[in-house]
């Protein structure tokens, strides 16, 4: 896609290449759902998203989503927010206030965090556990050694609210073997959920399996720098 095509354009593009990797992989189109990653991008373009026919979208800040996306959920009841990114503890009464997923739990504090924030707010979003299958010292994600047990353990405590697992693969290397490592934990836990793939690589991971794919850039643009 030309960078002056429009973000219609570039949203039909995205649907267009996941329907054509899914039916490569022998795949019904339908088992891989679409999560526009509108984070550092304004309301606006998250509204032409929707008037385009996108309804999932992620973020990966709380404050960032609880700010955008409530007023949107408003006129657009079949919305639905993905909070995709490490999420601290202090922040998980508004994130299970607001989410309808959370793609990020990784570690038992966050867990019972959680399971608190659920039983004040009388609500529970689908979790996914987030994986860091690259060994990463510096990335989110459950360290994969210690991944086993705490899939269990989540398993336990949130049964069908615990839907399957996300990774980030380490920006410098093929994903493949990070999606495959991903598929087969889930295979081993029964979890129907994967969620892998961004804007470089989601059509090899829907090869491998993905359901969902988050898919930022070739939809919105480049993300304005941080402040
Ligand atoms: C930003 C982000 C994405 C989207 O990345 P793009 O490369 O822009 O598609 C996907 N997943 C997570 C967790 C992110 O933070």
């Amino acid at each position: 896609m030309a960078p002056s095509s429009s973000l219609t354009d570039r949203l039909a593009d995205v649907r267009a290449r996941i329907h054509a990797a899914a039916q490569a992989a022998g795949r019904d189109p339908a088992s891989v759902t679409l999560v526009a990653v509108s984070k550092f991008h304004p309301a606006s373009s998250v509204q032409e998203a929707i008037a385009a026919g996108q309804t999932v979208f992620g973020e990966n800040r709380v404050q960032e989503a609880a700010a955008k996306f409530p007023p949107l959920r408003a006129d657009n009841p079949a919305l639905r927010l993905h909070l995709i990114g490490g999420l601290q503890t202090n922040k998980a009464k508004e994130a299970v206030r607001i989410a309808d997923m959370i793609e990020s739990l990784d570690r038992p504090a966050l867990a019972d965090a959680l399971a608190r924030a659920a039983e004040s707010e009388g609500r529970m979003p689908n979790l996914l556990i987030e994986v860091n299958t690259g060994d990463e010292p510096q990335k989110f994600g459950v360290p994969k050694e210690e991944a086993d047990l705490f899939i269990r353990t989540c398993r336990q405590r949130f049964g069908a609210s615990l839907q399957g697992l996300m990774c980030i693969p380490p920006a410098e290397q093929d994903p493949v073997p990070h999606f495959r490592l991903l598929r087969s934990m889930a295979q081993t836990h029964g979890l129907p959920v994967l969620s892998m793939g961004m804007s470089a690589d989601y059509p090899a991971a829907i090869a491998e399996g993905a359901t969902l794919v988050r898919v930022g850039t070739a939809i919105f643009g480049p993300r304005p720098p941080t402040a």
